[in-house]
């Protein structure tokens, strides 16, 4: 498997740090409002190589933090809190606020097939472990304590900006964009650890801490959820660009002055999704958000399948021409699929052949529009017989989570007997007036996947797809 890591600015040969493992980590969203399509493009990018690492045989733990601690509004140590100002704008609590999102969001992922990492951890769920770690990087001389805040001393490392390529020139930019001036720092590109000193009025989310009551500052939050449940040593951590600096060029200072030797050797990071104004943006107005589309009709998938036809690497322009265009050659694909019947016996070596194929697509630095060629050459390929090219599709989508082989509807007899019986016991109940029974009956098929409908001709059901 070959990868682009922003660490050397080169595709590499992934290796891990043990055999047939993965340790992964992915930074989450800030759950202070919707995610737009531009985040989820980034989540689409992550499982994409979660899934192409688990196909090639890899046993993968993947984590991911949510960030739902009160933050800032850019990725500097400054600007407004993100969670007070939705707090003010929706009348809710912080805790409100983030559980809202989180859900909202997990919403939004789940529609475009992507697969949850194995450790989903709120930042609010591990306060301890970052005081741990600053403890431990003050008592190292790496931070220190000014005018009520922890900060990060940056000078105290050799090579800060390891990530970002030694551009000093460029740097002097970024720094001056991504770091406000604040007198308490020895340097200006230094970061706070902990605040206690907040200039944000009404904080609800504070924690009692040895430099007095306040909140972790948003860097921490990565290193400590990713070496709490992922151990010392990282294989690949992604993000979007936007994450490179301040975010993950901090995160490395801190985790490895914390841990005293290298920390993470494959970082992996998304492209920006674009509108036709520019990089999408919470800030400007409504949110284009998955489950927006969804409501204006259109299926996630063919958002996902856009996502694919370009490579991670590249800016994608988001149009609705665009998105139209997925969709019709989506739905083209599903029907010229669902149009093989299954006959024939399965060719092993042709199946090989072209798994192979799709493999090498995948590990040449996850060429998705490669892969999805393969698909379309087999597609074409008369010499392979329909069984082969089924259970290859089948195969590929464990990658591509396209939907590609239509679910078998047809449910077995066995079922619709149970689920009738229950619907019939249910309407005794209610007819008896003993509504907590009708409840628990509709609760005990809807942990089944079985929703029922009330309507006025009877109760109707529906198998909803796990
Ligand atoms: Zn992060």
């Amino acid at each position: 498997m070959k990868l682009y890591n922003t660490l050397s600015r080169k595709v590499e040969e992934f290796v891990p740090h043990e055999e047939g493992k993965v340790k992964f980590y992915t930074c989450g969203p800030t759950v202070y409002h919707y995610a737009h399509i531009g985040n989820i493009r980034n989540y689409i990018g992550h499982d994409i190589l979660d899934k192409t690492l688990r196909y090639l045989g890899y046993e993968v733990t993947r984590c991911m933090n949510i960030t739902d601690v009160g933050h800032l509004t850019s990725d500097s140590d400054s600007g407004e809190d993100k969670m007070l100002l939705a707090s003010k704008r929706e009348n809710k609590s912080a805790w409100d606020i983030a559980k809202f999102y989180t859900e909202a969001f997990f919403k939004d992922f789940d529609l475009v097939n992507c697969k949850r990492p194995e450790i989903v951890s709120p930042a609010t769920d591990n306060i301890d472990k970052y005081i741990e770690i600053i403890t431990n990087l003050i008592d190292k001389g790496y931070a220190y304590q000014s005018g009520g805040n922890v900060y990060f001393d940056i000078s105290k490392l050799d090579d800060y900006y390891v990530l970002t390529n030694h551009r000093e020139d460029e740097m002097v930019v970024g720094v001056r964009e991504g770091v406000e001036e604040d007198n308490n720092k020895r340097n200006q590109a230094d970061f706070a650890l902990w605040f206690t000193t907040s200039k944000f009025e009404n904080q609800e989310m504070v924690w009692d801490s040895p430099w007095g009551v306040g909140y972790p500052g948003w860097h921490i939050e990565c290193t400590g959820i990713s070496i709490k449940y992922l151990g010392e040593y990282l294989d690949i951590h992604g993000g979007g660009v936007d994450n490179i600096f301040p975010h993950h060029t901090n995160e490395i200072a801190q985790s490895e002055a914390y841990l005293g030797h290298k920390w993470c050797n494959y970082w992996f990071h998304n492209e920006h999704l674009m509108d036709e104004s520019g990089k999408m943006s919470k800030s400007k107005g409504a949110v284009l958000s998955v489950s927006l589309l969804k409501e204006k009709g259109y299926d996630p998938i063919a958002f996902r399948f856009m996502c694919l036809g370009s490579h991670y690497r590249k800016q994608l322009v988001f149009s609705y021409d665009a998105l139209e265009q997925a969709t019709n050659t989506l739905n083209k694909l599903r029907n010229r699929i669902n149009n093989i019947s299954n006959d024939g016996e399965l060719e092993n070596d042709k199946f090989e052949a072209y798994n192979n194929k799709f493999i090498d697509a995948l590990s040449e630095d996850l060429n998705t529009s490669n892969a999805l060629t393969v698909l379309y050459d087999l597609l074409k390929d008369d010499s392979v017989n329909n069984k082969t090219k089924l259970e290859l599709i089948i195969s590929f989508d464990k990658v591509l989570s396209l939907d590609l082989i239509k679910e078998d509807e047809e449910i077995d007899n066995e079922l619709v007997e149970y689920i009738n019986s229950k619907i019939e016991e249910r309407m005794e109940a209610k007819k008896n007036k003993d509504y907590s029974l009708a409840d628990s009956i509709r609760d005990e098929l809807s942990e089944k996947g079985i929703r029922l409908i009330d309507t006025k001709d009877g109760t109707k059901y529906e198998v909803i797809k796990n």
